[in-house]
């Protein structure tokens, strides 16, 4: 069953977050208080409306309560944002998703309630500067401070030798616990697997292993 998703905020970043859901077969509906950011908004969510999320009132008559999830998507206007959030949970949603500008933000989201708060200028820039760095590295996702899950394409240098014979456990510490080749995905890998140009490994590991396996290119 579709789950009910809100999205208040339809700048660029609500509305993406709107869209992803709604191609995804989720209901979603969408607010803004302003006019046309609701019409043009129309082909991206289930619906839309028009209401001011500062105002309970505005909320209370959307049914604001009944959504699974809100996502409080107003950057700029700090006071409003914080507001909302507010507002959301005294009214009993049960998961809200708050975007914040900074740090001090942020933590004003996390005391009035708000159960995830995202950064998302300070995360894009963290992947930029991470790509630029580790040029090899597609995609990541920092499990703690110490370790991380990385999608790594494999150096040429390394390819036509099988899991086994790349011993990256022995020589990383790392483990690779799936391979992408071309648009397939093999999630349990045979040690016997041959790795071949252009593969992707999904490895998981600490983050100083990871960065010399994913700069070996050169070293090769
Ligand atoms: P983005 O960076 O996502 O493109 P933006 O640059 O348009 O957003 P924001 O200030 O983050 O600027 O606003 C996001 C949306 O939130 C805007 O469409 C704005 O109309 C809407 N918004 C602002 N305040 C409220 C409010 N109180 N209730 C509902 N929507 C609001």
């Amino acid at each position: 069953m579709a789950n009910q998703y809100a999205v208040i905020g339809l700048g660029r970043f609500g509305l993406s977050i709107a869209n992803k859901l709604f191609e995804s077969g989720q209901e979603v509906l969408g607010v803004d208080i302003n006019e046309e950011r609701v019409d043009e908004s129309h082909p991206f969510v289930t619906h839309s409306v028009i209401a001011d999320s500062t105002d309970q009132e505005a909320l209370k008559s959307i049914g604001i309560r009944n959504f699974d999830t809100v996502i409080v998507a107003i950057g700029n206007d700090i006071q409003a944002s914080i507001l909302s959030t507010l507002l959301l949970k005294e009214l009993g949603v049960k998961k809200v998703i708050a975007k914040a500008l900074n740090k001090l933000h942020g933590q004003v989201l996390k005391k009035v309630g708000a159960d995830w708060v995202v950064f998302p200028e300070r995360d894009m820039g963290i992947r930029v500067a991470h790509q630029l760095l580790s040029p090899n590295v597609l995609n990541f996702i920092e499990l703690s401070k110490d370790y991380s899950v990385e999608e790594v394409r494999i150096p040429d240098q390394m390819t036509n030798n099988t899991l086994r014979e790349l011993d990256l456990r022995a020589k990383f510490n790392l483990s690779v616990i799936a391979i992408r080749h071309k648009h397939e995905i093999d999630i349990s890998p045979s040690p016997d697997k041959i790795i071949e140009i252009g593969d992707v490994l999904v490895v998981i590991g600490d983050n100083k292993n990871l960065e010399s396996f994913a700069n070996l290119d050169s070293k090769v």
